[in-house]
């Protein structure tokens, strides 16, 4: 296998190598315009480059092209269409147009519009994203697509993120001209790190809730948790290891550079990191490696679990969004070792606005154990770093930070030394890490913390995109007119961290202590979605979505609504789960379990009155109180999801499924898992946390 990584890695793709390879060179150059300078594609180069790709993907293996796309749903979405074409004297030929490859017409109707459908037809259709190539997977050609309605308004994830990228573009590029650089474009780039769980298909199969839900909505705690701390970079297990060498395979095949795999702190769970790429690219690769290890699982005997909190009491899974900006030639958050203009703009670049932190409405659900009060953290010495050395005067911006190192402490490559010969030198970096900040400066790229493992990133990115591209549309603005640029961008620099210092937070973002210094700051605390969501559709984000092109109005609209439902919908769907599983199997298997004790219990006491039956009577006082508190439950459950349901608006359900909803499951739950731990092992119908989470 090591010797053909070179061979296979992108052999699933028709990436410009093959462009170039097989394209005539004209509409090679034309597709190339396009890719790298957002030039419109004529139909004419769009048949050219159909009918090169459709031999292309045959010689794959390939009968049928799909656009792939993204509903508001988050994950993909794609229709199978044979090239197959009958001539009419019983033969056929292989089909596929210009047409066909850029444009699509799946019925919008069965797909999440949040209203937009009611105001415009069901059609909708899909447009060909060149910049993020074309593959071949399980003998269907896949095309990157943007899914919009018949009126244009954006019905998916990947449209707004484009028009984020863009407008994050066209402010960057006029910042870089300030500092005298000249470049046409300046990407986002995000590196996705996936975590996930695998564990036995066999338990998967045996548990309804995983089956339905994705996590686990019983269960006590197995008595070891992950407190030893030894699966975190542990050995991996053999099955998982073969797993994760396919899954490798696979994604170098789409061309997808998967590069880092190691154990994460729960037992059972992984972690992916792929090499970073452009923004959009990047999460049509996430979303395929979600799907390929959700594929590739059961050839081994696993099953991948991609929710965000799979099991109580141990980690959930995120998905960390580093991201950052850079030319065709550089990182523009590198602060580097030199001040030039490059440090210069990673200032720029550093996102302070207030605005970001209150309209990110990917605070997940009520299962995330993340701070929910979005701040920065960006180390003292790197806002330093990030000044040319000209401006000498500026290190006194220091002074406005809450913890100033003194100058001559800015450790910009210090050598390590770890006392013992043998080992090699290295130079420190030039920060430490802090793990509990929702968005932190990890020394080249932010690191936006608070997504879920199960998330599409579109969404968190489409948002800082545009905020920054707010922010830095003011700056070049303010710039671009001054009399003496240096004193100008020393004065908005001093300005904006005084203005913003609050979002700057360096501390223990876990600790109670914190929260209340968040609400002393006015930092909002959304911790829910039903709380979050509205930030959609405060006009201030509207106004600032607008302002940029990225989302209309109804667009944002749209989204508000279909999240609401979506959240309502998955607990509920939950709630339905539970009650179901505690009615049928729980509540069977506690009877049973008590019936068998009070048959032992009176056959000894039919033997002799004087034989003790302390131990079943004692299991049975209890195990009656947890079936009672279980029947209780089960009835409080089913009328608040009933009464969640009546309500007429998205709004009040949500919120209805969240305050009521979710304490009924919980209560629940608690009774159930009591009567487990004191239930005999074989009339427990569910595998447990500690067979689930140690298995051998
Ligand atoms: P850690 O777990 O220590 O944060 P990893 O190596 O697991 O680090 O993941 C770091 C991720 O950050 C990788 O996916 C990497 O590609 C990504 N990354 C590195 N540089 C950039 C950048 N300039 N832009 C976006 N992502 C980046
Ligand atoms: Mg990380």
């Amino acid at each position: 296998m090591a010797a053909n990584v070179m061979e296979i890695y992108g052999s699933k793709v028709f990436n410009e190598h093959v462009m170039k390879e097989r394209l005539p060179s004209a509409t090679y150059k034309s597709l190339k315009n396009t890719l790298h300078k957002g030039a419109p594609l004529d139909i004419e180069v769009a048949n050219v480059v159909a009918s090169v790709m459709k031999r292309w993907a045959m010689e794959l293996g390939a009968t049928h092209y799909t656009h792939w796309f993204q509903p508001l749903t988050g994950i993909t979405s794609e229709k199978h269409d044979g090239f197959v074409s009958p001539v009419g004297d019983g033969t056929a030929i292989m089909e596929f147009n210009g047409k066909e490859l850029v444009r699509g017409e799946p019925d919008a109707s069965s797909f999440p519009s949040g209203g937009l459908r009611a105001t415009c037809e069901a059609r909708g259709y899909t447009a060909w994203d060149p910049t993020s190539f074309a593959f071949v997977k399980d003998d269907v050609l896949c095309i990157p697509t943007a899914f919009v309605s018949y009126t244009g308004e954006a019905l998916d994830k990947k449209t707004p993120l484009l028009r984020s990228m863009n407008a994050l573009s066209n402010q960057a590029v006029r910042i870089l001209k300030l500092f005298g650089k000249d470049v046409d474009y300046v990407s986002t780039t995000v590196g996705p790190e996936q975590e996930y769980f695998l564990i036995k298909k066999e338990d998967y199969e045996a548990r309804q809730d995983l089956i339905l839900t994705g996590r686990t909505l019983f269960g006590a705690p197995s008595a070891k948790g992950q407190e030893l701390e030894e699966h975190y970079f542990g050995v991996i297990r053999p099955e998982v290891s073969e797993f994760m060498k396919e899954l490798d395979e696979e994604l170098w095949k789409l061309g997808i550079p998967a590069k880092t795999k190691h154990n994460e702190v729960a037992p059972c769970q992984h972690e992916l990191a792929p090499i970073f790429d452009t923004t959009n690219v990047a999460i049509d690769h996430n979303l395929l490696t979600m799907e390929m290890m959700k594929k590739i699982a059961p050839k081994y005997g696993l099953v991948c679990l991609q929710h965000e909190k799979p099991f109580e009491g141990v980690n959930g899974s995120g998905k960390h969004n580093n991201w950052s900006l850079s030319t065709t030639e550089e990182n523009l958050l590198d602060p580097g070792d030199t001040p030039p203009w490059r440090t210069c703009s990673s200032w720029c670049s550093w996102p302070p606005s207030s605005r970001l932190w209150t309209s990110t409405p990917t605070c997940c659900g009520p299962l995330w154990p993340l701070p929910a009060t979005i701040t920065v953290w960006v180390p003292t010495r790197h806002l330093r770093l990030s000044f040319p050395s000209s401006w000498a005067k500026s290190w006194k911006l220091s002074l406005m930070l809450s913890h100033p190192i003194p100058p001559t402490q800015v450790p910009v490559k210090m050598k390590m030394d770890l006392g013992v010969d043998v080992l090699p030198k290295f130079s420190k970096d030039t920060t430490d890490r802090n793990r509990t900040s929702p968005f932190a400066f990890t020394g080249n790229k932010f690191e936006f913390r608070m997504p879920g493992s199960s998330q599409n990133l579109s969404d968190c990115d489409t948002i800082l995109n545009t905020a920054v591209a707010k922010e830095l549309k003011g700056y070049a603005d303010e710039l671009e007119g001054a009399e003496d640029f240096t004193s100008a961008a020393i004065a908005l620099v001093k300005r904006t961290i005084r203005d913003h210092r609050r979002v700057i937070f360096n501390g223990n973002g876990y600790s109670a202590e914190w929260e209340e210094e968040a609400a002393r700051r006015g930092l909002p605390n959304k911790k829910n979605a039903p709380a979050a969501l509205p930030a959609l559709i405060d006009p201030k984000n509207i106004a600032l979505m607008e302002e940029f092109g990225v989302l209309t109005k109804v667009e944002m609209y749209s989204r508000y609504e279909v999240e609401l439902e979506h959240y309502s919908k998955i607990i509920n769907i939950e709630a339905l789960t539970m009650l179901e599983m505690a009615r049928k199997q729980l509540l069977p298997a506690v009877n049973s379990y008590m019936s068998e004790l009070a048959n032992t219990a009176a056959s000894k006491l039919a033997v002799s009155e004087s034989i003790s039956v302390r131990s079943e009577t004692k299991t049975l006082g209890r195990l009656s109180a947890d079936a009672d508190a279980m029947s209780d439950a089960i009835d409080t459950l089913q009328d608040a999801v009933d009464a969640a349901k009546a309500l007429p608006s998205e709004s009040e359900k949500a919120v209805a499924f969240h305050d009521n909803v979710l304490p009924a499951m919980d209560a629940l739950r608690a009774a159930a898992d009591d009567a487990e731990t004191i239930c005999g092992e074989d009339y427990w119908p569910l595998p447990s946390y500690s067979k689930m989470l140690y298995y051998v």
